[in-house]
């Protein structure tokens, strides 16, 4: 269970995200090629999370931080992917198992299956059921055509080391390099993976972020209004506050915050917004809520004097807003 102030500090952590333009791009960039961001194993053997490095520069730890921290944030949900196994050595990624002859160690071994044709009971290797034209299998005792894979069953297998001759059901694993280092499953590193996605309701945020934020900006602008979005202030607590949309004309200025969900708004928007208002001495609050907001909000914004706008998809916003602006004698 996270605690209310968690809670808001990770609403406000996700604010100031958004409000980077190099973040803005990425997510971007993530929503519009799939909403995820998977990882690779480069050239050099290093974990890599491609998608991010267009958009970021950074070393494998710097962006995984980022990645981190966006999760964090709520901006990312973390899904395992697989465990890597690393060489304990150098590190790198690209490690490809190998079956090793238990008695000699050499990686030379030959997979032999033994099967049995289930209608005469001739049991022998793979090998001899070959040898028919056109790729066919043929039973070398009773020299019927094996048409159907389930007449033959498999009674066996062993590896067959092709430098000591020994023979075992029961190869020893072990694990190669790209640098050609050796080593045994004991020695390896684990690492699970992650792939980050970005939830439904951050791609519905995002999306009505990118439609509405330029199209109050425009409004705002119409009316006269020197307008910035994102729009930073800095508070009279020294702290710099970033809201959706900064405006201001004369004397006057208005921030407009917007919140998305998929459920009802609850009150922790409505209070990190407050907080900021607040400390940024702004005049003329508004907070956009998408789809609604629950009834402790709705007295809560009246006590706060935070102007709160519904809307169930984010249409009809600006026009609520172009009402409001023209009730306080500024549109
Ligand atoms: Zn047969
Ligand atoms: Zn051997
Ligand atoms: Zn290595």
């Amino acid at each position: 269970m996270q605690s209310g102030s968690d809670k808001s500090l990770q609403a406000s952590e996700k604010q100031r995200l958004y409000s980077e333009p190099r973040i803005r791009d990425l997510l971007r960039l993530i929503v519009t090629s799939g909403g995820r961001v998977e990882p690779s194993i480069g050239q050099e053997g290093k974990i890599h999370w491609e998608i991010v490095e267009k958009v970021i520069s950074g070393s494998e730890l710097n962006i995984r931080d980022l990645l981190e921290h966006m999760t964090e944030a709520g901006i990312f949900k973390r899904v395992p992917v697989r465990n890597f196994i690393l060489c304990p050595l150098d590190e790198r990624a690209d490690v490809l198992p190998q079956l090793a002859c238990p008695k000699c160690g050499k990686t030379e071994l030959v997979k032999t299956s033994l099967l049995s044709h289930n209608l005469c009971g001739y049991i022998g290797e793979r090998s001899k059921f070959e040898g028919a034209e056109a790729g066919g299998l043929i039973c070398p005792k009773c020299k019927r055509e094996i048409k159907n894979e389930g007449d033959l069953r498999l009674v066996g297998i062993w590896f067959e080391c092709m430098s000591c001759g020994a023979r075992t059901n029961t190869p020893n694993v072990i694990f190669l390099c790209k640098e050609g280092h050796q080593f045994k499953i004991a020695d390896l590193i684990l690492e699970t993976v992650y792939a980050y996605e970005v939830p439904q309701d951050v791609i519905k945020e995002l999306r009505v972020k990118e439609v509405l934020a330029p199209t109050l900006k425009e409004l705002l602008v119409s009316l006269g209004f020197t307008v910035e979005q994102p729009g930073k202030v800095t508070g009279r607590s020294g702290a710099s506050h970033t809201f959706d949309i900064y405006a201001r004309k004369g004397d006057e200025d208005v921030s407009i915050e917007v919140a998305i969900d998929s459920k009802p708004i609850d009150t922790v928007p409505l209070v990190t917004y407050f907080a900021k208002v607040f400390d940024a001495g702004i005049k003329h609050p508004v907070m956009v809520a998408v789809p609604e907001i629950n009834e402790q909000v709705s007295i809560l914004s009246k006590t706060y004097n935070i102007n709160v706008i519904t809307s169930s998809d984010g249409t009809g916003v600006v026009d609520k807003i172009r009402a409001y602006l023209s009730e306080l004698g500024l549109g």
